[in-house]
């Protein structure tokens, strides 16, 4: 086993403002890396700026992040990072501005040309970051992956650097009280994933099942109340996903990550919930491969068996987006790309990949 997990992770109402300390052992000027609009909706900005002005921290911002960054935007970040001599990032927003605030603390310190970016060897060079999401699922507050859009060969894809797990990462869930039902239900979903993909990789261990098993554990029951149009607890799911995402960063994810790239890049769907349309179809076919792993995880979300999985999920996605054959046909070529690949226990053909997208989504 080789286990790593250096976030320091701070979980609590008002728990930026609380630890602004913790701020400013990494430095006297920062570069805040948000989205367009949430992190100033939300408070978690104010609140980040609240705690660099109490610590004499001078903040700039780049509140240019859109959904599925790209190397562009990442780029552009670290020209940021580098003119403003910054000493540290802070990552405010969902999985995307903390993805590539990520990109941003590498490249701030290594020259790499863009051409490289997705195939360079990083070195543990990085500007230190922290984190404060204001979604529940990603968990990439704990993570040492950025997901960035590679424009070039049309597709989503991966780097990876111990360097980039966060020095911090802040909870607070009042981030997230105001998530729409949809962006709720989806970054649930991504959680949940990560924690079932988590559990049938070739790279889990007893210590990031017994994770696994507490995020689902914790993610299930607020699923099936968002089934049933109520109310989740929200620190349950911002707890559950930080959890999730302690799994994924041990044991990576699956074929569900693998094949929800392409939905998410070429049909603009949700990363949650392009995870979501493949994980029931997906979840089935392991049932044959890992009776006893699949048995476990239902038995932590509390659902009898795989029909009332696929049925909780069914509930929460709604119609599903229909694919055309010739969609279904380029799609299945592009998670065999994928370095990820290499973690998986049972790999699969082009085939069965395409029967897999066919069952989750209706033909076109
Ligand atoms: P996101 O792309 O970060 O944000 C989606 C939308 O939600 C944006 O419009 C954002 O607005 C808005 N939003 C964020 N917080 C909100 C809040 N509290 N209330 C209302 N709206 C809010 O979504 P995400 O699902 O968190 O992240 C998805 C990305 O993370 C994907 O690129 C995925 O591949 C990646 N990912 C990374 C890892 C990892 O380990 N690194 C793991 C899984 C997924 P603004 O644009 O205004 O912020
Ligand atoms: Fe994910």
């Amino acid at each position: 086993m080789d286990y790593l997990m250096p976030t320091r992770v701070i979980m609590g109402e008002g728990c930026v403002r609380a630890n602004s300390a913790c701020f400013s052992r990494l430095g006297k000027r920062a570069l805040v890396v948000t989205g367009r609009s949430s992190a100033r909706t939300t408070g978690a900005l104010s609140d980040v700026l609240a705690a660099c002005e109490q610590e004499g921290i001078e903040a700039f911002l780049y509140e240019e992040v859109t959904s599925n960054p790209d190397v562009a935007c990442c780029y552009a970040g670290a020209a940021l990072a580098r003119s403003m001599q910054v000493d540290f990032i802070v990552a405010v927003g969902g999985g995307s501005p903390m993805d590539a605030a990520k990109a941003i603390a590498l490249l701030a310190c290594q020259d790499v040309p863009e051409d490289y970016f997705f195939t360079w060897s990083y070195t543990e060079k990085a500007l230190p970051l922290i984190a404060v999401p204001t979604t529940a699922g990603t968990g990439s507050e704990v993570t040492p992956y950025a997901i960035i859009t590679d424009r070039r060969e049309e597709r989503k894809t991966s780097i990876a650097s111990p360097a980039v797990f966060p020095k911090i990462a802040f909870l607070d869930a009042a981030y997230i009280a105001f998530m729409p039902r949809e962006l709720t239900i989806h970054t649930a979903i991504d959680a949940l994933s990560h924690a079932v993909e988590g559990m049938l990789t070739s790279k889990t261990s007893p210590l990031s099942d017994a994770l696994a098993l507490e995020a689902i554990a914790r993610v299930g029951p607020q699923l099936k109340r968002l089934a049933a149009d109520e109310k989740p607890d929200r620190e349950a799911l911002l707890y559950g996903s930080m959890v999730a995402g302690m799994v994924i960063a041990q044991a990576g994810t699956a074929l569900v990550h693998a094949m929800g790239y392409p939905l998410t890049y070429h049909r603009n769907i949700d990363h949650g919930r392009a995870n979501g349309l493949i994980l029931g179809a997906w979840f089935r076919l392991m049932a044959d491969v890992e009776p006893g792993i699949v048995a476990a995880i239902l038995r932590a979300a509390g659902l009898p068996d795989i029909t009332a999985f696929e049925t909780l999920l069914n509930g929460l996605l709604g119609e599903r987006e229909p694919l055309t054959a010739d969609e279904i046909t380029r799609y299945s070529e592009l998670p065999l790309k994928l370095a990820k690949i290499k973690k998986y226990r049972v790999m699969p053909t082009a085939e069965e990949i395409a029967a897999l997208y066919r069952e989750s989504c209706p033909e076109k």
